[in-house]
């Protein structure tokens, strides 16, 4: 390892590894998940160790650069890559260890879940992870994390049990239940304000490796209908089932319907942490609404597979994406009713509207345990306008923020459009947590280094 020094500071960062503008890769390194976002930083640092991330930010206090922190990249609002910032990449640090005697996993600060998806279900575990394989562990646990796991097991940062952080002023911090508490009750909900995470660990819990799923099709003329029965359906079922609604495009792909085929339809998913067989049996009721589903094209399925179902339909760098969400306490029929509306007025064949039930495991975990601050409401629903041409940019976005003001709740940090409300959308986001997460961010970050995020103002005076 060279040894160089940067803007005056010496540090043991090898030249290759600090990407400048002037840089032949400057434009790559920059490259977001969302092609809608174009942040220029003033240098990315590309870790590979939590020594890196001690060195990063060393530079970016001496040379007075604000810090944005990249774990997946796949911020729905692109803020890994802050404007004018020195950015730690995480990219290159994906290491997975499972410890399957302990039921732990420990990740590497820039992990994607498809990494520990395929560590531990080598194993039949699992740690709650989101729907996604490509995003990263980090960012999707740090707000929260819904999965196909959230009713059994919990949220993703409900799981977490430990952290090591490199902190504002270069200390490195393990963050347990003994040590460091109110960090890590801060990293649970609180987002990427307390510092760079370099490792996660996770509690496992027993999960496949086969699953049983239920996706089932109902056409878009009795998708309010549909979402009536299943909003008093799932009322009722056990936490071993998680599920989600969707108005979306159907595939035109020989799996699929040939009526509904590249049209718009109600898709009701449903997932079991249970054995197979008996899996089935609970999912039964989403094929069964009304006069039943057009086709239910799930079944039993590895659990990894499971995890990447929907990943071709989310191209990275290419597409353009917009996605606002907004917890309700109830779905009355009204609001069915608008939402279904607004996603026959979508401008974009592309994009859904997500009906994310919010309760079981997910719903009963205290104030007291975790920063995430929504637990209290039935119901999640997020609106993704996904297109493709700049020139629709208006267009799409404007559907998107009209659907969600149907709903009239706030908003899952996860999916905060382009966090646009800045620090007044982390103060309604997180509601009753809002005031103890401002005073551990005065303990951890009193100037605020880490503020590409949504962003929580260090608590002032003593
Ligand atoms: C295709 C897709 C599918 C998704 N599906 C789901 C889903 O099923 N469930 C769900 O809950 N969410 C989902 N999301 C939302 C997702 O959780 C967020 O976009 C999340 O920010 C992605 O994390 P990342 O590490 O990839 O992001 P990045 O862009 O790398 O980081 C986002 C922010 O997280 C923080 N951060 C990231 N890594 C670290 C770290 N190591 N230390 C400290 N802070 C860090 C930083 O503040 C950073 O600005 C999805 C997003 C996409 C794009």
């Amino acid at each position: 390892m060279q040894s160089m020094t940067n803007r005056g500071m010496p540090v043991t960062i090898p030249a290759e590894r600090i990407i400048e503008p002037d840089h032949p890769d400057f434009d790559v390194a920059r490259q977001e998940w969302n092609g809608m976002v174009d942040h220029r930083p003033a240098v990315i640092v590309r870790a590979t160790s939590t020594e890196d991330v001690v060195a990063a930010l060393a530079i970016a206090r001496a040379a007075g650069l604000s810090v944005s922190i990249r774990g997946g990249g796949h911020n729905v609002a692109g803020l890994a890559v802050g404007d004018g910032a020195l950015v730690v990449d995480l990219s290159a640090m994906r290491s997975v260890e499972v410890d399957v005697d302990r039921r732990r996993v420990r990740v590497g600060g820039g992990a994607r879940w498809r990494d520990v998806d395929a560590a531990t279900q080598a194993h039949a575990l699992a740690a709650p992870g989101g729907m996604v394989s490509d995003t990263g562990v980090a960012g999707l646990t740090l707000s929260g994390g819904m999965g196909w796991l959230r009713s059994k097991h919990g949220l993703s940062c409900d799981a977490l049990r430990s952290a090591q952080v490199v902190v504002a002023d270069g200390r490195i911090l393990r963050a347990t239940e003994d040590e460091n508490p109110d960090l890590l009750w801060a990293l649970k909900g609180g987002g990427g304000n307390f510092g760079v995470v370099t490792e996660l660990e996770f509690e496992l819990f027993p999960v496949g490796p086969i699953v049983a799923t239920s996706i089932a099709l109902y056409p878009i003329d009795e998708a309010g209908a549909r979402l009536r029965d299943f909003r008093d359906l799932v009322a009722d079922l056990p936490d071993e089932v998680s599920t989600l609604a969707d108005l979306a495009p159907i595939p035109d792909d020989d799996a699929f319907p040939g009526a509904m085929r590249g049209h718009g339809g109600l898709i009701v998913m449903g997932v079991a942490a249970a054995e197979p067989e008996a899996g089935a049996r609970l999912l039964r009721p989403l094929g069964s609404l009304g006069g039943g589903a057009v086709a239910d094209v799930g079944g039993s399925m590895p659990y990894a597979d499971l995890q990447q179902f929907f990943d071709a339909d989310y191209p990275s760098g290419t597409m353009r994406y917009y996605w606002k969400s907004s917890f309700a306490n109830d779905l009355p029929d009204g609001m069915i009713d608008r939402l279904v509306d607004g996603f026959r007025r979508r401008p974009s064949h592309h994009s859904t509207v997500d009906f994310w039930p919010h309760g079981g495991a997910a719903a009963r975990v205290s104030f007291d345990e975790s920063a995430f601050g929504q637990r209290e409401t039935g119901w999640l629903i997020s609106a993704e306008a996904n297109w493709e041409d700049p020139a629709d940019d208006a267009a799409n976005i404007g559907w998107d923020r009209d659907t969600v003001a149907e709903v009239g709740g706030t908003a899952y940090l996860n999916f905060p459009g382009l966090l646009e409300e800045g620090e007044q959308q982390a103060r309604t986001s997180h509601g009753a947590t809002f005031g103890r997460l401002t005073e551990v961010k005065r303990a951890y970050d009193p100037d605020n280094l880490f503020r590409f995020n949504a962003n929580i103002p260090p608590a002032i005076g003593r």
